[in-house]
């Protein structure tokens, strides 16, 4: 652990704690050449979360392909990249506290699905539609019938 200030390797351990379940721990440090006090965080390795795709495969969760995903679904929308970069961190976390195993392709759809709702409408039904394998159009319009039926139930809240 680099002195921020002096870059001296040395530095001992005043205090510690352990948060997120125990997973990660902070630690306050003192430099041994300067005495700076500085915080340290260490994380736990976690295992990879497993995918369980459609087809039987298994593979570990792909916070890229996601990422990417989410970037086609906000083309030209009003979401950074910083916010879907925050996105993914929660469907990740989520995840993670729930995590049990290898988890089905669909129900990681789902989950991001209903964060998406929130984020952005648009952004939501590009996701489902490639995401939720419409069979025909029928089922896209449903879906979005859904989506108004919900915006109106919002807007109500507000005037009432
Ligand atoms: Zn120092």
């Amino acid at each position: 652990m680099l002195c921020p200030n002096c870059s001296c390797t040395e530095s001992r351990v005043i205090d510690s704690r352990s948060f997120d379940e125990g997973s990660s721990i902070k630690r306050r440090r003192e430099c041994s050449n300067c005495g700076t006090r500085f915080t340290t965080f260490e994380r736990r390795e976690e295992e990879p979360i497993m995918v369980l795709k459609r087809d039987g495969h298994v593979e570990p969760f792909d916070r890229s392909k996601l990422l990417k995903s989410l970037l086609s679904a906000t083309a030209k929308r009003n979401v950074s990249l910083h916010m879907l970069e925050a996105f993914v961190d929660t469907v990740e976390n989520d995840i993670r506290n729930s995590y049990r195993g290898p988890i089905k392709s669909s129900s990681l759809g789902d989950q991001v699905l209903i964060r998406l709702r929130d984020l952005d409408k648009v952004a939501y039904i590009r996701f489902a539609s490639v995401y939720k394998d419409f069979k025909d159009l029928d089922e896209l319009n449903e879906e979005l019938k859904k989506l108004v039926e919900g915006s109106q139930d919002e807007s109500e809240e507000i005037t009432e």
